[in-house]
């Protein structure tokens, strides 16, 4: 591999306030790479001056191409679309809020080059995050690691860098439920960690609330293990199985000894308990069906309404092995958009 190219991938979802910041701090990591830096920034249907801010970016620095989504799909989906148009060697992920530091991917670039497919950052400490968002994401990676039989390493964020042959391996899982940190675990290859202090954000204000994290949860958990589905069955054999003793004990009772009709209480208990029990079991089935329903649909996962190119390096014109690596990537963009 001669000089590389590295692509880094944005979602921005109302972040006008940080971009300035994070766009000096990239800037200057992607500087010092032994590589061609490439910035793709993809803005999540923004109603601050994230879209505009965004645009003026790529017209100033030749290295910047952005993607403007139609409306917000959601930072999954806004992932999704860079990195179906990121081109080179290897991309890297991170957030717009400077929570991943700019000035980690020197390492992961390194990490890259000495062969690995995927370089995730690992959090070390979780800086501005309260005890009980701690609380909750241990016990959720706790979870999905019993649960699911992909790796999902834990306190890994979206925040990596991957190889070309890991980023076609990733765009081929088309689901509509996506959960990224999964997908990245999916497809495998050679994988390391990179541990990183997590700042606070630099600006601005976190998309997510507890209600968000929860759904987040569930989707991770659905969509990377049927386990619960199994657990029902269970619950319900056990609870027939102590069902039917419980039966065998009234049935030899009355022989025994006779019994006037009584026990109203403990047959409100048992059937309210078999009810709450068969419900739970019903809205199970329904998160998977649910699911199975999004996805039957077939919808795109994302749609863009305008884009820009990174037009390459100081020369202010798309280099020549830009053209190639566009050319070679699978999705019809750039020729096919309104390109700016
Ligand atoms: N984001 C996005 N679309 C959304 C919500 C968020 O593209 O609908 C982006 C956001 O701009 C940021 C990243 O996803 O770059 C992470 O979001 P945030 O910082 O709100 O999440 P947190 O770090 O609190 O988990
Ligand atoms: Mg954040």
């Amino acid at each position: 591999m001669s000089r590389p190219l590295l692509t880094a991938v944005i979602p921005c979802h109302n972040e006008a306030e940080v971009l300035p910041l994070l766009h000096a701090r990239l800037g200057a990591a992607l500087d010092q790479l032994d590589a061609d830096g490439r910035i793709l920034y993809v803005d999540d249907g923004s109603t601050d001056g994230t879209t505009g801010a965004l645009l003026a970016l790529a017209t100033a620095d030749p290295r910047v191409g952005v993607i403007v989504l139609s409306r917000n799909f959601g930072k999954e989906a806004a992932l999704t679309a860079g990195l179906d148009h990121a081109v080179g060697d290897a991309v890297v992920v991170l957030d717009a809020d400077l929570q991943d530091p700019p000035e980690l991917i020197p390492e992961l670039f390194a990490r890259f080059r000495e062969g690995h497919d995927v370089v995730y950052g690992v959090r070390r400490s979780r800086a501005g995050e309260s005890w009980l968002k701690r609380a909750t994401a241990s016990a959720f990676y706790r979870t999905i690691g019993r649960l699911s039989r992909t790796p999902v390493p834990a306190d890994t964020g979206d925040f990596r860098l991957l190889s070309r042959r890991a980023l076609d391996a990733l765009k081929g899982l088309r689901e509509r439920h996506r959960f990224m940190k999964g997908l990245f675990g999916w497809v495998g290859f050679r994988q390391i960690g990179v541990p990183y202090d997590r700042a606070p954000r630099a600006a601005g204000r976190t998309k997510w609330n507890y209600w968000k994290l929860w759904n987040f949860a569930l989707e991770g958990i659905t969509s990377f293990s049927a386990a619960p589905l199994k657990v029902a069955t269970y619950v319900g054999v056990l609870t027939a199985l102590a069902a039917f003793a419980y039966g065998v004990w009234i049935v030899v009772k009355t022989l025994l000894w006779g019994d006037p009709v009584a026990g109203y209480p403990s047959l409100m208990t048992v059937i309210l308990f078999l009810g709450g029990i068969q419900l739970i079991a019903l809205g199970l089935i329904g998160e998977y069906l649910g699911r199975l329903y999004e996805e039957s649909k077939q919808r795109p996962l994302y749609l863009i309404d305008r884009a820009t190119v990174p037009r390459g390096g100081g020369d202010g014109a798309m280099s020549a092995r830009d053209r190639r690596c566009a050319a070679k990537e699978s999705v019809p963009v750039p020729d096919s958009l309104p390109i700016d």
